[in-house]
């Protein structure tokens, strides 16, 4: 299956990030032993005796003699403690430094006694398989990248049809996008859904969120509604699938639907979309869903082209935020 291969290849990176982590540490180690040889002494002795303990618990000598071992532990590790201090060392800069501590770089972790895959993992497969180039560039599009300054600060109710500037507006959909990241694992946090026309920043805002979730180590599934309905649809009729899509699509951590309103609808996939966007409210399995939605359709637009029961989703589960302004697509070419 292509998924295994894929897998493999993945995991093949993971072994060498881990040894070169490993190496690094062991260098540095080599490099702090070198000045303070005691250090050294210190980590043989504790090796002895965590071996000495193994021993002792599986043939069961005297809880006396355990009790000792365990007291000549707890001294070697304060006077490594000891030393490290005086000396300026955390005891961090001696152990290896993984791109992902939570696995360390190994792929999976424990989870109930299970072995599962680890979120990183996860996520390297779904950008692989289906984010390909819909995640933008992450490095550029980023809060610390976001202006305020390219929203213009006029309050013109006749063109913008709303009693506050659009830096005013963004401002206050910037604070709603930081809010939904800080309380992410919340499940009363609402989901996001932002409307307005095109180069008004919605898929630069949620780029933003993407990037802060992925540092957080969240899964992100990024697609846009016509490719996504079809993919579904396509998955749906292939007896030969096992539903990988659709499975990702209701349980990734956080799903980005972007240009809702530009797929070409039919009932079928209506069905679909009423059951991703239903179920993922659902946070099933302890698990926290959300969805981020962007569409150039308004209010009125989106009753017009979706049935009632998507609608009230979106209304009674989504913080929903008017985009508008002028086109800042042109402004940041002449910055
Ligand atoms: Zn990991």
């Amino acid at each position: 299956m292509a998924n295994s291969t894929v897998i493999k290849e993945l995991l093949k990176d993971y072994d060498k990030k881990r040894s070169q982590a490993l190496e690094n540490a062991d260098r540095r180690k080599k490099t702090i032993y070198l000045e303070i040889p005691r250090l050294q002494e210190i980590e043989d002795e504790l090796n002895k005796y965590a071996i000495e303990t193994a021993k002792s618990i599986l043939i069961s000598n005297s809880s006396e003699y355990l009790k000792n071992l365990q007291e000549k532990i707890k001294v070697l590790h304060e006077e490594r403690t000891s030393i490290l201090r005086k000396n300026n060392i955390n005891l961090s800069d001696l152990e290896p430094i993984y791109e992902c501590p939570l696995c360390k770089d190994t792929g999976y972790i424990t989870e109930n006694s299970q072995t599962v895959m680890c979120s990183c993992l996860k996520q390297k497969l779904l950008n692989i398989e289906y984010n390909k180039s819909n995640i933008g560039n992450l490095d550029k599009e980023n809060f610390k990248k976001f202006n305020l300054n390219l929203y213009s600060d006029e309050v013109n109710e006749s063109k913008y049809n709303a009693d506050i500037s659009p830096r005013e507006n963004i401002k206050i959909v910037a604070k709603a996008a930081k809010s939904f990241i800080k309380n992410f694992n919340n499940p009363n946090e609402k989901n996001l859904l932002f409307s307005g026309g095109t180069g008004l920043g919605k898929t630069f805002l949620s780029n933003c969120i993407v990037a802060e979730l992925l540092s957080q180590g969240k899964t992100v599934l990024y697609q846009t509604a016509p490719v996504m309905l079809d993919t579904l649809i396509n998955e749906l009729f292939d007896k030969d699938s096992n539903n990988t899509f659709s499975q990702n699509l209701l349980s990734v951590e956080l799903l980005v639907i972007d240009d809702l309103g530009t797929e070409t609808m039919n009932s079928m996939k209506f069905t679909e979309l009423y059951k991703i966007i239903n179920t993922r409210l659902l946070n099933q399995n302890g698990k926290i869903t959300k969805t981020i939605i962007s569409t150039n359709l308004d209010l009125q637009g989106l009753f017009n082209t979706y049935d009632e029961r998507i609608v009230s989703r979106f209304i009674g589960n989504y913080n929903i935020f008017r985009f508008f302004g002028d086109d800042i697509r042109f402004k940041k070419g002449i910055q």
